[in-house]
């Protein structure tokens, strides 16, 4: 894996792809400069080595169009700020203006290119429009992880104009070394946590991640198309109806394997979907008619800590209650809690995809577990086992 760390930059330019697809207020301010700060490192390496950087991003959906809201414009002040070097802005990212501007570059120096998405061939992927953003560099650093499983032209095809000069940024590169932690080199007992609304959205990863753990927890939504394909009573829970072959599939094939499968044995049920509904805790086999299961209940619990107690290297991707409400967000915080512990008695535990980095934001688990993937998407479809067009066009 060929990372930032194997070229020197001395008097070259970095065409750097960062993701800094940021929130803007209605005064086009960045109110959340985390992704910026998480590029910070590969720019600095590119200047410290006496180089210049060249970063390249999109920012929100303009389709194709320029849209002045949209403009990376916005946030120059902002990058400036973060990595102590004024920024320059071009107002394209591609043409005549955009290659005087990289031309005129000096080492030291930082140019920020007009974003990407103004030009409907970014997302196309089209050959044509990654040639001319090719021009903008020596080496094309890819450092966006949320992007990485999209061929996109800055994201993938870009690559291959740069055949010998290509590699990962730290941010990518980091990205990359957690998912292999957990899919292949992890210390064992391997543990998956998986939460989250349907069975659907997840079976693809549940499929893949069968080969890779010891250990695999079932919580949230998901769980009572488990239980009631074992033939409990889920009462007015979220179930799948159609999915409880695939659910009955997949405990065979855990078994097959030699995964432990451990499902909640009581929730918190509710007579509503709402914080203020009336709740009790109940066997997850016999909920109720009227009654919903919101929250793992408190054995539940208990046996979730002993199993994530355990564990050597740890995957969270999915609440085991609905977090958005006070009432049933006890559940993911004590599994939150549980991961910190195991985390401080050594373990890796990497929390990625969707909702689950919502969830440890909000709650402060942030800096607690080891790592936490930036790319929703990209995370998901790493764990599903797919290979990412981004990776892929650094590697091959
Ligand atoms: P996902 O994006 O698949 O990880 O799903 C996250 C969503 O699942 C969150 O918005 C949770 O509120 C929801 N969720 C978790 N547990 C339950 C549950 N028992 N019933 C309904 N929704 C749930």
């Amino acid at each position: 894996m060929k990372t930032i760390d194997d070229f020197d930059f001395e008097n070259k330019k970095a065409l750097i792809r960062v993701d800094f697809n940021v929130p803007l207020n209605e005064t086009f301010e960045v109110t959340d400069a985390n992704r910026i700060e998480a590029a910070k490192p590969t720019i600095i390496k590119v200047l410290e080595d006496g180089g210049s950087a060249v970063l390249m991003s999109h920012l929100g959906r303009p389709k194709g169009q320029k849209n002045a809201d949209l403009s990376l414009q916005h946030i120059a002040k902002k990058v400036s700020d973060v990595i102590g070097v004024s920024v320059k802005f071009i107002e394209d990212c591609v043409g005549q203006v955009a290659e005087d501007a990289v031309a005129a570059l000096k080492r030291g120096e930082v140019l920020l290119l007009e974003n990407l998405r103004f030009h409907a061939e970014e997302e196309k992927g089209d050959e044509a429009f990654a040639e001319q953003l090719s021009k903008l560099g020596d080496v094309y650093v890819n450092d966006a992880f949320g992007t990485a499983h999209r061929a996109h032209a800055s994201t993938t095809i870009v690559a291959q104009f740069f055949p010998d000069n290509k590699c990962f940024g730290y941010l990518l590169a980091k990205e990359i070394e957690a998912i292999e932690k957990v899919m292949r080199t992890g210390e064992k007992p391997v543990l998956a946590i998986l939460g989250g609304a349907k069975v659907s959205s997840k079976i693809t990863i549940i499929e893949n991640i069968l080969d890779k753990v010891d250990h695999l927890i079932v919580g949230g939504g998901m769980t009572y198309t488990f239980i009631k394909a074992q033939g409990g009573k889920v009462g007015d829970s979220i179930c799948e109806d159609d999915k409880m072959d695939l659910a009955m599939n997949i405990l065979k094939q855990a078994k097959e394997k030699g995964v432990q499968v451990h499902i909640p044995v009581d929730v918190l049920a509710a007579n509503d979907f709402a914080n203020d509904a009336e709740t009790k805790v109940v066997d997850v086999n016999e909920i109720p008619d009227g009654w919903q299961g919101l929250d793992a209940g408190p054995k539940t619990l208990e046996n979730f800590k002993e199993v994530i107690l355990k564990a050597k290297t740890i995957l969270w991707n999915g609440p085991v209650g609905v977090f958005e409400m006070e009432s049933f967000a006890k559940g993911t915080i004590a599994v939150g809690n549980f991961i910190d512990e195991a985390t401080q008695n050594g373990a890796f535990s990497l929390v990625g995809g969707g909702d689950s980095v919502a969830a440890v934001k909000q709650f402060g688990f942030e800096k607690k577990v080891s790592y936490v993937s930036t790319g929703g998407g990209a995370m998901l479809e790493s764990l599903e086992g797919k290979t990412l067009p981004g990776i892929a066009a650094i590697i091959g």
